[in-house]
């Protein structure tokens, strides 16, 4: 079997030859592939030990994208996600990066900030100095929290200290700088921020508040970038449409929203199949979209002399394949297997190779046909199902909205109602 993600026709396979193929692809045990079909493989022992309350689970639907090659390396990508048309889009849109050579990346590094506040002092100018001075005690204290980080080569590495003017009057906020490898890093960071916070305030004389991560992560970057090809995308007038429906997210915060938020789809259905704080993921996204003052689009389109679309995406992607749900959940840790990933930075960059590619494909639908008849034609089945069609009702009765493109609940209802007439 070979190892390309280039899997023919894999949406017309039934859904046990398409586990088959992933099975095969990714080395899946027999208990792996168990796990993934059940429907959530999360016990509620389990679940209860999680969070707090807990009643029972709820399972999303989890597709493969299929088609990812990045840095020459081919992935078959798990997404969990509610909404249609997703995971065909990204597939579609890797496989048309595919003629030129497929996604290509890089990273600033797992590094997180961690702030401390601290306020009341009379000089924070000073304050801000001596604790640059004190750096060498704070990073010690730091790092003698997480033994286990440091072996591996992380740990906080630098303090950042800048003073801010707030409405209660100046604040000095000291950063922690730490390299987290292959953790998300937040309790790692939120540990380390607590326990130099009486360090801050000795040195500061202020009083400390607040010890905790910041989501913005500036110097957790992740970039990628492809060339879609002129021809697969369906001529130069698409190239210039996707370029000029970039323009428009680019001049305009509300085009701008669903511009990012058709990135996130891609991101999070892998970040929440891989068992990560999608929370955390959004408030990072769209955050770095803001950094300016003006919110902005996550990606860069371009056209190049070819006439071909280049697309980029920056963004920070703070992902661990260590502690939080990756590690505890059985459908998540099945999923990482199938990516194949061996760092937390490698998720990140296949994530945000995925939000490129889900960029691409909704910019391209809605520069050549409108987003619509794509999304709603797959959207049909579940308005089908959600007025209580079942079985083979479920596929005539969206194939008759389709048709009729009228794909809505009322007439869902009307189909149904004709059909169990007929059939009584
Ligand atoms: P964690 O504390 O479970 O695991 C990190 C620890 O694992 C490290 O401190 C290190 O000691 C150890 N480790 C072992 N092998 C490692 C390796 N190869 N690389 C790095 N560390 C290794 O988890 P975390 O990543 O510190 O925290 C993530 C969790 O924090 C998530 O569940 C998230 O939801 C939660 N959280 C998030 C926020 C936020 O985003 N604002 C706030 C609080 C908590």
């Amino acid at each position: 079997m070979s190892r390309s993600s280039e899997v023919a026709a894999f949406y017309k396979l039934d859904l046990p030859q398409r586990l088959k193929v992933v099975r095969e692809f990714a080395n899946l045990t027999e208990e792996e592939a168990n796990i993934i079909q059940q429907g959530g493989g999360l016990k509620l022992d389990l679940a209860d030990r999680m969070i707090e309350n807990v009643i029972g689970t709820m399972p999303l639907p989890l597709g493969i994208a299929t088609n990812f090659l990045v840095n020459g390396r081919d992935y078959l990508v798990p997404m969990a996600i509610e909404e249609a048309s997703v995971v065909a889009a990204a597939s579609n849109a890797a496989k048309m990066a595919r003629v030129k050579g497929g996604f290509v990346t890089s990273n600033t590094g797992p590094v997180m900030i961690g702030q401390i506040q601290a306020a009341g002092m009379k000089n924070p100018f000073a304050a801000k100095m001596d604790l640059i001075v004190a750096k060498d005690e704070i990073l010690k204290k730091a790092n003698d929290q997480d033994p286990i980080l440091i072996k591996l080569g992380g740990g906080a590495k630098d303090i950042e200290v800048k003073v801010i003017d707030t409405i209660t009057g100046p604040m000095v906020i000291t950063e922690l700088i730490v390299d987290c490898r292959d953790a998300m890093g937040a309790n790692a960071v939120n540990t380390m921020c607590e326990a130099v916070a009486p360090i801050v305030e000795r040195v500061s004389k202020g009083k400390v508040y607040l010890r905790i991560i910041s989501n913005l992560a500036t110097k957790r970057l992740v970039r990628s970038k492809a060339v879609f090809d002129k021809e697969a995308l369906g001529g130069e007038e698409v190239v210039d449409g996707i370029i000029q429906a970039y323009a428009f997210a680019h001049a305009d915060p509300y085009r701008c929203a669903t511009h990012n938020k058709g990135i996130m789809n891609g991101i999070i259905a892998v970040g929440l199949a891989c068992g990560q704080d999608i929370r955390a993921l959004e408030a990072g996204a769209h955050s770095y979209a803001s950094r300016s003052g003006r919110y902005s689009p996550l990606t860069a389109w371009e056209k190049n002399e070819d006439g071909d679309a280049v697309g980029t995406i920056e963004l920070p992607i703070a992902v661990g394949l260590i502690g939080g749900a990756a590690a505890v959940h059985p459908v998540a840790k099945a999923n990482l297997k199938i990516l194949g990933v061996k760092s937390a930075i490698e998720l990140a960059e296949v994530m945000a190779s995925v939000g490129l590619a889900q960029n691409l494909a909704a910019l391209r639908a809605l520069a050549a046909e409108g987003i619509q008849r794509g999304h709603m034609k797959l959207h049909a089945r579940n308005i089908a199902v959600t007025v209580g069609a079942k079985g083979e009702q479920i596929d005539i009765i969206a194939q008759r909205m389709v048709e009729e493109r009228r794909i809505r609940m009322d007439r869902a209802k009307e189909l149904l109602e004709e059909l169990t007439a007929k059939r009584s």
